[in-house]
């Protein structure tokens, strides 16, 4: 089908974005890389009179070492994300998730920022953003604020950004020594969003047994799912046997899958474990653990 008729403007500044969106608040949409706005505009399911196109914003594209971690600008492409040496190096499971993003023309046009303004519950970054703790920063004209991801997830496809602000960066703080991470996923073909999928951080002590964990799913509820009860479980134990399956339970159950042609609730919540099972165990063996 095509889009609707709509107005395009494109703003050379972030001032001038901002002032856009401020001046046309519900009517307009920020268009970042089109990958999933322009598929809805084309099936009519948004309908927006004005799109503000924020690729000249090029500072918004950056990618910089912060916290012992990485802030990223939101306009980063997912593959440059990707690729970076600094989120390989700091933030490796953010680099191995946006890998498993469709495929690599899409990663190419398709933003950080755009990914986690769509909040589309089966995306694998929204995740891993739980995980990592990142926080994000939404500008407008009156100035900025900066959210957890926690608090930025509202619902499916809904956050809390406002008509009138712009998602600028995403900032995730580095890991602590002896931590690993990983993200596991089960989509029906390579390139497909996840079915489920888990990414977890795992910190563990002197003696090997964990004393961090950090774990969230995605495709297990409407926004992506942190499970603390899951974490807790493994607090001073080896991410193996009894406690590593007493985990892998306790997110099945916090888990609330939808069902649809791709898969029925009850499939998707043991996904949920099995996935919860090997990011962790993944984890913690690239943590140093056995
Ligand atoms: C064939 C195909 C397969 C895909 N597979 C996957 C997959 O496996 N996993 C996955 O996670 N994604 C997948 N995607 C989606 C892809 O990751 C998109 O790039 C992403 O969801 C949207 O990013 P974008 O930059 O293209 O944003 P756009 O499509 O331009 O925008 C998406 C939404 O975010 C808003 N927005 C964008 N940027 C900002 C900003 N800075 N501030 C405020 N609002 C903003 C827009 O207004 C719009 O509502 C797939 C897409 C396609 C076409």
């Amino acid at each position: 089908m095509k889009p609707p008729a709509f107005d395009y403007l494109a703003p050379r500044t972030r001032d001038e974005a901002l002032n856009l969106l401020a001046e046309q608040g519900d009517h307009a949409k920020v268009l970042a890389g089109g990958q999933s706005l322009i598929p809805l505009l084309n099936f009519r399911l948004a309908e927006p009179e004005i799109l503000v196109d924020i690729n000249q914003l090029g500072e918004l594209g950056a990618i910089r070492a912060w916290d012992g971690g990485v802030a990223i600008g939101a306009l980063a492409r997912q593959s440059a994300v990707e690729r970076s040496e600094l989120v390989r190096e700091r933030l490796p499971v953010l680099a191995e998730a946006t890998g498993l993003i469709g495929h690599l023309p899409i990663r190419h046009r398709g933003t950080l920022g755009g990914n986690l303004a769509h909040a589309d519950p089966a995306s694998e970054l929204p995740a891993v953003m739980l995980a990592l703790e990142a926080e994000l920063v939404l500008a407008s004209r009156g100035g900025e604020r900066t959210l957890a991801a926690s608090q930025f997830f509202a619902g499916a496809m809904t956050t809390a950004l406002r008509p009138d602000e712009l998602l600028v960066e995403v900032r995730a703080p580095g890991l602590p020594a002896r931590s690993g991470s990983a993200f596991v996923e089960v989509a029906r073909r390579h390139g497909d969003y996840a079915l489920v999928g888990a990414a977890a951080v795992v910190t563990l002590n002197a003696a090997g047994r964990c004393e961090r964990v950090r774990l969230a799913l995605c495709g297990a509820a409407p926004t992506p799912l942190r499970v603390p009860e899951a974490e807790q479980a493994l607090v001073g134990e080896l991410a193996a046997g009894d406690a590593l399956a007493a985990a892998a339970e306790r997110a099945a159950a916090a888990s609330d899958p939808p069902a649809d042609m791709h898969a029925s609730a009850a499939f998707r919540r043991k996904l949920a474990r099995v996935c919860a099972r090997q990011a962790i165990q993944l984890a913690a063996q690239r943590a140093g653990g056995a």
